[in-house]
């Protein structure tokens, strides 16, 4: 279990905040309107209000003692830029942050956090990686171009082996696990026939994957 703090009880900072909980974590939620906070101190393992802008409030906030502090300000670029620096001076290590647009972007990796997140843009490329690919159900990119990518087995793949699945893509592309019910299958070999609802993890460059996608349409 580890403990986080998050600034700003936004809508991004609030939901980042309740799948924290519900993954069994703690976290300190942090606006500097009262109202808001009041709203969630039944939900965070405790709510402060702060103005995050002022160095001196933060020391009172024990940050040292968070895994890692999200600054999910987005609209005030001001509060959230120097909201980063007074958490630097404190001498937070692991900070996150929520940029809200480019300029918001390039001053913020100049500070040295240890990531950005563009909430709105991540959430587009995937909704428009779900409309290209509806076969694949999700996918996550692991670095160097290579993504696990989760396919859910339709009708007409029924009872095909998994070659007719990979053989185009030349051995670049490799069946992680099948998952049926509850049952799980790995170390696949290329006669393991598939059933209609199989969830299918490959893994693979990006352009060998987009390549057998229309066998899994
Ligand atoms: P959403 O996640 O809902 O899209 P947003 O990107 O519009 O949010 P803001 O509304 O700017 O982000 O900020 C989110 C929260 O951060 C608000 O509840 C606001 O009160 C709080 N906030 C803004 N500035 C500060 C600050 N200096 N210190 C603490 N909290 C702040």
């Amino acid at each position: 279990m580890a403990h986080f703090t998050v600034i700003g009880l936004g809508r991004f900072g609030v939901s980042a905040s309740m799948e924290l909980i519900y993954l069994g974590h703690t976290v300190t939620g942090v606006d500097r309107d009262a109202k808001i906070a009041e709203k969630y101190v039944d939900d965070f393992t405790q709510v402060m209000i702060c103005d995050s802008t002022d160095e001196n409030a933060l020391k009172e906030l024990d940050l040292i003692n968070s895994d890692a502090v999200l600054v999910a300000i987005g609209e005030d670029m001001e509060s959230s830029l120097l909201c980063i620096l007074a958490l630097k001076k404190i001498g937070v290590k692991e900070i996150w942050v929520k940029a809200s647009s480019r300029a918001h972007h390039t001053i913020v990796s100049k500070l040295g956090v240890a990531r950005i997140i563009h909430p709105e843009e991540e959430m587009g490329v995937r909704v428009a990686q779900a409309l290209n690919y509806p076969m694949v159900n999700d996918y996550l990119s692991i670095g160097h171009g290579l993504y696990v990518v989760e396919i859910h087995i339709k009708p007409q793949l029924d009872g095909r082996p998994l070659g007719d699945v990979l053989d185009p893509a030349k051995g670049k592309v490799d069946a992680v696990m099948v998952k049926r019910e509850q049952e799980t299958f790995l170390q696949l070999d290329k006669k393991f026939v598939l059933k209609e609802k199989d969830i299918l993890l490959l893994c693979g460059p990006r352009s060998e994957l987009k390549h057998i996608a229309p066998r899994l349409a």
